[in-house]
């Protein structure tokens, strides 16, 4: 009986589950499928990105003896119906994708064989797995997930404890930018012949795409992608502890480590990344506090999105806690449209240049103005997976509705991440020239960090009372007069409208 294998766009490794199930010379197809990326908007360079990769993947898997057909179409059915046919496949082999979206078109496919999915391996803990630890709990919060991990894996462990007897260091890691602060830049890479191809298809305007596609300056084969980790272990990650949540208007992303793209599309695996940060650290004596803040991202952060995803009901994706209904201003489509907010601009400006902006970038800036201003959180959300490059559904459902805007109404976050200006000026220095004051909070100058923030504490007053860790804050904002209160509703209504 012929198998057949189709690769995914996100399963760029030769170790991936369905072709671990096969040998050369069994057929290999890979698919672009124009509709698909018409169905949403993408970054240009994700584009680029996932594309480029796929063609390298498909060269290499060719170069060792696969029987590779690579097919550029409207729709996936008709390239896989011609390739079944001339290869007279009998089943096709496809691993499990790790999004919902597309487990659905695999569902609806009918094709003339048998389609056999295979169970993901991209991940650390198999959805199964993660079920198994989060059923029955009280609470699914992050930290105890991670420690799970550590324990089951042995990762910075020493007898059975935490190295350094301590299982986390944010304590450590959230140190504001000081003056001066000069990271090493990160490695970039020139556009290899096909990945010009692409970028030429991209730039063609064939697509409603957002942002820049040019300068492009991702990998796109696992070699890159190792010498990216490689850089970033040598050089950034020593010092990516301390700073790791402040925000420099002069250096994008300071010593964090762009590593994500690769991760997601399978040109690197978490435990190859993981291991590496511990060899460095065991052999540098890099220091704890940078090497563990690195690890509970990936060991920690990146597997607890990908459980809950699985493991939360299909209508979590409607979540609306704070019944949010803004549509999302037209600035964060474009961003040569006026945004007297600099904290909001150069973030912005970023992302549409390179497809990227940090946690606390997307944390603090986007998704807490995006929060305390009010708007619809599905349209946030299809908003995060459009711009950047790292996106995908399973990543972007829990990351923006749970995490970013409580739309959960508490299942991720144990309380909204919503802050005034007084976090962006402490912990950046956006805030310098900027038009507005982030000291005020009335009148043309106050920072509308300061009166979205206060408003959406009024508004909300009555969802978020019953949360014991938002006391302070509510007693704060009973310092409020009555009149100041509805100066402030005035005011988020003026900006909303100016927006609209
Ligand atoms: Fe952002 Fe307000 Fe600071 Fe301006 S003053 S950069 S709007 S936080």
């Amino acid at each position: 009986m012929t198998v057949g294998v189709w690769v995914l766009g996100d399963q760029l490794w030769p170790e991936q589950a369905a072709l671990q199930t096969c040998a050369p010379p069994t057929p290999v197809i890979f698919i672009e499928s124009h509709e698909w990326v018409r169905q949403r908007r993408y970054h240009a360079q994700k584009l680029v990105l996932v594309w480029s990769a796929m063609r390298h993947f498909a060269a290499e898997l060719e170069a060792a003896g696969w029987q590779v057909t690579y097919a550029i179409a409207p729709t996936f059915a008709a390239p896989l119906q011609d390739w079944i046919n001339t290869h007279q496949i009998r089943e096709v082999r496809v691993m499990e994708p790790s999004d919902r979206p597309f487990r659905a078109l695999l569902q609806q496919l009918q094709l003339p064989c048998r389609l056999t999915l295979v169970p993901n391996n991209h991940f650390l803990w198999s959805t199964a797995a993660f079920q198994e630890w989060a059923q029955n709990r009280k609470t699914l919060v992050l930290e105890y997930f991670y420690r799970a991990g550590r324990q089951r894996y042995n990762l910075l462990m020493e007898n059975r404890k935490p190295v350094g007897d301590r299982w986390n260091y944010d304590s450590e890691n959230r140190q504001p930018p000081k003056s001066g602060l000069k990271p090493p830049p990160p490695l970039e890479f020139a556009p290899t012949a096909i990945t010009q191809a692409v970028i030429d298809t991209v730039a063609a305007g064939n697509f409603a795409t957002y942002g820049q596609v040019q300068p492009f300056r991702w990998g796109v084969t696992r070699a890159q992608a190792q010498q990216a980790l490689a850089h970033f272990l040598a050089h950034r990650l020593p010092q990516f502890g301390p700073y790791q949540d402040a925000m420099v208007a002069e250096h994008d992303t300071l010593w964090h480590s762009l590593l994500s793209p690769y991760l997601n599309l399978g040109l690197l695996q978490p435990m190859e990344v993981i291991e590496a940060a511990i060899a460095a650290y065991k052999e540098h004596h890099l220091p704890l506090n940078s090497v563990e803040g690195f690890i509970r991202q990936i060991l920690g952060w990146r597997e607890y999105m990908y459980g809950l995803y699985h493991f939360l009901p299909e209508d979590y994706g409607q979540s609306n806690y704070f019944q949010h209904q803004h549509p999302l201003p037209a600035f964060f489509w474009d961003s040569r449209q006026p945004i007297a907010m600099t904290c909001l601009r150069l973030v912005l400006t970023q992302v549409e240049r390179s497809g990227y902006a940090h946690h606390i970038q997307r944390l603090m800036i986007l998704a807490n103005f995006a929060l305390i201003a009010g708007f619809q959180p599905q349209a946030v959300k299809e908003w995060f997976h459009a711009v950047f490059i790292d996106a995908y559904d399973w990543v972007m459902q829990t990351n923006v509705l749970g995490m970013g805007l409580f739309a959960d109404g508490g299942i991720l976050a144990s309380k909204p991440y919503a802050a005034s200006a007084n976090y962006i000026q402490r912990m950046s220095n956006y805030c310098q020239g900027c038009a507005y004051d982030p000291k005020q909070r009335f009148g043309d100058r106050a920072c509308p960090f300061n009166v979205f923030y206060w408003n959406f504490l009024d508004r909300q007053r009555h969802r978020l009372q019953a949360n014991g860790r938002m006391g302070l804050v509510l007693r704060n904002l009973d310092k409020l007069t009555t009149s100041e209160r509805h100066a402030l509703a005035r005011q988020a209504e003026q900006w909303h409208h100016q927006h609209a």
